[in-house]
C-alpha cells in the first residue's frame, strides 16, 4: 500500500474508478462524500489540517484494498455521527440502514474509554472484538482509521501517543495480523514502537541504515545471479529484495535473544512467478544450485497458514551469506499483504455482505472461532483477553487433523489441547492420541505439521483435573473448569435434595407444621445467621453433618427444641420417678442408659414401632411414649427422654387411632368393619358423622394391630374402599 497523502476528492475517485465503474455505486461515494465535507466544515485536526483530509484518506485506503462501495461510503462518514451531531433518522435517509450500521459499530468502537487498569482495559478490548466480529468491513474501516491516526500521531501529547500506541500493538495489530493484511499490521507496529520505546526504535533504525550498502551488494549480487538462473530456464519471474520492518527485527532480538548481527544476517529475497507449479519449478532450480540448510523448506503452499498466506519459504547458504528466499505467484503476494481484503476486493455487480461474510468464515477457519469464542460468555474479561491473545493471536504452531483440519494453537500446545479445539467432547470423552501415526503420551508438545488423531472412548472418565496442569490454550483450561464446575454442581444439587429431605424430617420429628417453616426466604436469614452464603450452601452443610437439623429447626421455628440432652434427662428421671425397678420395659422400647422402668404408650397419639418417639418423664408414672409431632408434648421443656424401637418388636399389640374421610353412601360401615376383620386387627371403637355438608363422612375407628406392617396394610387397603378419600392416624 502506497502511503500516498492525497488532496482532494478527485484523487479518490480515481483510485476507485479502478475497479468501481458503475454510476450508481460512484454516486453512493461522490453523494458520502458531499454529506463529510458538509459536515466537517470548519472542524480542524490536531495537525492543523481540515477534517476531511483524515476523511478522505482513510477512505482512500480502503480504496487501495478495493472494498466496495457501501465501505468507502462508511469510510468517508466514519466520524459523523461523533463529531457532527447527525440524527439516525436524517442519515438512514440519506445512506440506508446498512451503512449507518457500519459508521455506528465503528463509532462505538472509538468510544470505548482507553483506561490503565488492566481488567478494564481488556474488557474494552473485549467489547472492540464483539464490535468487529459481527462484520468484517467495521474491522477494515476500523483498521484503516487506526493506521491513519497512526500516520499522524506526532500531534497528540505524548501521554495520548503512548496509550493509543499499546492500544494498537495489543488489539489492532494482532487483529490485522490474523486477516493477514500484512502491510498495515507492519505499519501499525512500526508507528507503535516508535511512540512507546524511541530509543530502541531509533538504535535499530541506525544499524539497519549502517549495515545498508554492505548488505544491498550482497542481496543485490544474488538477485542477479537467480535471474540468471530462471531466466536460463526459461521461467517468468520477477524478483526483487526486501527489508524486515523494524518492529520484527526488534521482537526477534528481544524474544529469542538474538544479537542484532544475528538477525540481520539474514538476507531476504522473494520471487513472484505465474502459476503454483512454476513455484515449485523456481525452488528446484535454486535448491539444484545453493546449499538449503536443513528444516527450513516450508510448503505453505500445499498446507496455507490460518491466515490464508500461501507461500514457499527456504534458506540457502551462498559464499558465506544466508538467504531466506519466498517464492509465490501474484495472487499469492497480493494475499500476503492485504490478506482477507485480497480475497474480499469488491467484485462489481454480485455478492451480499452475509454472502462475503460467510464467505471469509469459511475461508478462515478461525475467524469462525473467534466470532464464537467472543459469543461465549466469560465471567472474567481478563480470562476472555487471555484466551483471545493466547489461543488466538499467538498461535503459530499448525497441526492437522487426519481429516486435513488445519488448527492453530500456540506453542506448547499438547493434544488434548488440539482435542478440545476439535470439539468439547472430543477433548471430555479423549482416552489417547498418536501423532502422525504413533502412538504419543497426551501432553507431547505439538510441533507444525503434525498430523493429530485424537482416541475417543464413551467409557472415558471424562477430562482429568491434572490436565489443567498440562494444557496451554484458555479455551481447553476453560472447557476443563466448565466440567468440573458441572460435576461439582450435580453432586451439590444432590446434598440439596437430601439437605432439604433432613430438615423437613426434623420439622415433622419436632411437630412443626412444614408448610409454615419450610420456606425459601426464610431458611436463607436463618442460613445467614448460620454462616451460610445462600439456601444451597446451608442445604449442603445439613446434608454433610456440619450444621445439625435441629439446630437450623430451632432458628427457623425460633423455638428451643423440646429434646433434653440424655444425661440431663436421666437426672430429672432419677429424680422424679418413684417408679423406678418395677417393671421391665414391656413393649420393645429402648431407654438408653436405664435398664428397669415402667413404660406406657401415650394414648394421644398411640405410637407404634417405627415411630419417631421420645419418652416423657412423668411423675411417679414411669416414662409416658409419644410420637414426636404429637402437639401435647411440643411445649414441653424439660421432662422429654429420647427414645427408641427395639430392633424387633413381636407380639406386642398396639392401640392406633384412625380417622377416615369418605362421601357418604349405603354399606360405608360394613365394608370398613369388613376391611379391619379381615386384616385381623382388632376394633375397639368406632363412631361416625355426616358432616354438615351432608356429602361427607368422618368415620372414627381404634383399633389394635400387632405392630407397623400390619398398619400399613390396614391403611392402604382402607384407602382402597369406595368413596374413601383419606385415612389418617389421629393425635387427640
Ligand atoms: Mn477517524
Amino acid at each position: 500500500m502506497v502511503n500516498k497523502t492525497i488532496q482532494n476528492f478527485d484523487e479518490l475517485i480515481e483510485e476507485v474508478k479502478t475497479y468501481i465503474v458503475k454510476e450508481e455505486n460512484l454516486n453512493i461515494i461522490r453523494n458520502a462524500y458531499q454529506y463529510a465535507s458538509e459536515k466537517h466544515a470548519n472542524q480542524f485536526r490536531k495537525s492543523g489540517e481540515p477534517y476531511i483530509v483524515h476523511i478522505l484518506q482513510v477512505a482512500y485506503i480502503l480504496a487501495q484494498l478495493k472494498t466496495g462501495p457501501k465501505t468507502i461510503a462508511a469510510g468517508l462518514l466514519h466520524d459523523v455521527i461523533e463529531d457532527c451531531a447527525v440524527t439516525k433518522e436524517e442519515f438512514v435517509e440519506r445512506f440506508g440502514e446498512e451503512v449507518y450500521t457500519l459508521v455506528e459499530s465503528v463509532t462505538k468502537i472509538g468510544n470505548l474509554k482507553f483506561n490503565d487498569e488492566k481488567e478494564y482495559q481488556a474488557h474494552n478490548h473485549r467489547k472492540i472484538m464483539i464490535a468487529m466480529a459481527k462484520d468484517i468491513r467495521v474491522i477494515l474501516i476500523k483498521l484503516v482509521d487506526r493506521l491513519h491516526n497512526m500516520r499522524t500521531l506526532q500531534f497528540m501529547s505524548e501521554e495520548k501517543q503512548k496509550k493509543i500506541a499499546s492500544e494498537t500493538l495489543e488489539v489492532y495489530a494482532p487483529i490485522a495480523h490474523r486477516l493477514g493484511i500484512s502491510e498495515i499490521k507492519n505499519e501499525l507496529e512500526d508507528h507503535a514502537f516508535y511512540y512507546l520505546k524511541k530509543e530502541n526504535y531509533y538504535e535499530i533504525a541506525r544499524l539497519v541504515e549502517m549495515k545498508k550498502t554492505e548488505r544491498d551488494s550482497q542481496v543485490n549480487l544474488m538477485l542477479k545471479e537467480i535471474s540468471d538462473l530462471l531466466t536460463a530456464n526459461n521461467i517468468k519471474f520477477r524478483i526483487f529484495g526486501r527489508s524486515k520492518h523494524l518492529y520484527s527485527i526488534y521482537k526477534k532480538m528481544t524474544k529469542k535473544q538474538k544479537r542484532f548481527e544475528e538477525i540481520l544476517d539474514l538476507l531476504a529475497i522473494r520471487i513472484i512467478t505465474d502459476t503454483d507449479s512454476a513455484c515449485y519449478e523456481i525452488l528446484g532450480h535454486i535448491h539444484a544450485k545453493y546449499v538449503p540448510i536443513p528444516g527450513r523448506f516450508k510448503d505453505y503452499i500445499a498446507v496455507p497458514k490460518v491466515n490464508l498466506y500461501r507461500s514457499l519459504h527456504t534458506t540457502i547458504m551462498s559464499v558465506g551469506n544466508i538467504f531466506e528466499v519466498q517464492i509465490r505467484t501474484e495472487d499469492m503476494d497480493i494475499v500476503a499483504e492485504k490478506g482477507i481484503a485480497a480475497h474480499w476486493r469488491y467484485k462489481e455487480g454480485n455478492g451480499s455482505k452475509e454472502v462475503d461474510q460467510k464467505q471469509i468464515e469459511d475461508q478462515l477457519a478461525w475467524f469462525k472461532e473467534f466470532s464464537n469464542m467472543v459469543g461465549e460468555v466469560h465471567d472474567n474479561a481478563l480470562d476472555y483477553m487471555n484466551l483471545m491473545t493466547n489461543d488466538i493471536f499467538e498461535a503459530n504452531v499448525y497441526v492437522m487433523s487426519p481429516k486435513g483440519k488445519i488448527v492453530a494453537l500456540p506453542n506448547g500446545a499438547c493434544p488434548i489441547d488440539f482435542a478440545y479445539r476439535i470439539h468439547t467432547e472430543v477433548g471430555h470423552k479423549m482416552v489417547g492420541a498418536t501423532i502422525n501415526g504413533a502412538i504419543c503420551s497426551i501432553n507431547t508438545p505439538l510441533k507444525t505439521g503434525d498430523v493429530v488423531d485424537i482416541k475417543t472412548s464413551n467409557n472415558s472418565n471424562g477430562p482429568s483435573e491434572d490436565w489443567l496442569k498440562i494444557v496451554v490454550t484458555s479455551h481447553a483450561r476453560n472447557k476443563i473448569r466448565a466440567y468440573f464446575q458441572k460435576i461439582d454442581f450435580e453432586r451439590k444439587s444432590q446434598d440439596v435434595k437430601k439437605g432439604e429431605e433432613i430438615l423437613k424430617e426434623e420439622l415433622i420429628k419436632r411437630g412443626f407444621e412444614v408448610s409454615t417453616y419450610f420456606e425459601t426466604k426464610k431458611i436463607e436469614s436463618v442460613g445467614s445467621a448460620l454462616g451460610c452464603n445462600s439456601y444451597v450452601d446451608l442445604m449442603y452443610a445439613i446434608a454433610n453433618k456440619s450444621l445439625t437439623a435441629v439446630s437450623v429447626v430451632e432458628k427457623l421455628t425460633k423455638q428451643k427444641v423440646n429434646i433434653v440432652r440424655q444425661e440431663d434427662a436421666l437426672k430429672i428421671f432419677n429424680r422424679l420417678d418413684r417408679a423406678k425397678g418395677r417393671k421391665k420395659n414391656a413393649v420393645g422400647i429402648k431407654v438408653p442408659g436405664i435398664d428397669t422402668v415402667k413404660i406406657t404408650l401415650s394414648s394421644c397419639c398411640t405410637p407404634i414401632p417405627s415411630d419417631e418417639i421420645v419418652g416423657y418423664i412423668s411423675k411417679g408414672m414411669g416414662i409416658k411414649v409419644h410420637r414426636s409431632d404429637c402437639p401435647n408434648i411440643k411445649n414441653e421443656k424439660t421432662r422429654l427422654i429420647p427414645l427408641e424401637w427395639e430392633e424387633e418388636v413381636i407380639d406386642h399389640e398396639f392401640e392406633v387411632k384412625l380417622k377416615i374421610l369418605s362421601t357418604d353412601r349405603n354399606h360405608l360401615l360394613t365394608d370398613i368393619v369388613n376391611t379391619i376383620s379381615q386384616n385381623k386387627a382388632t376394633m375397639l371403637y368406632i363412631e361416625t358423622k355426616v358432616q354438615t355438608d351432608k356429602i361427607n363422612v368422618i368415620t372414627k375407628i381404634n383399633v389394635i394391630v400387632r405392630g407397623n406392617s400390619q398398619l400399613s396394610t390396614l391403611l392402604s387397603n382402607l384407602r382402597k374402599i369406595s368413596s374413601v378419600k383419606e385415612v389418617q392416624r389421629i393425635v387427640q
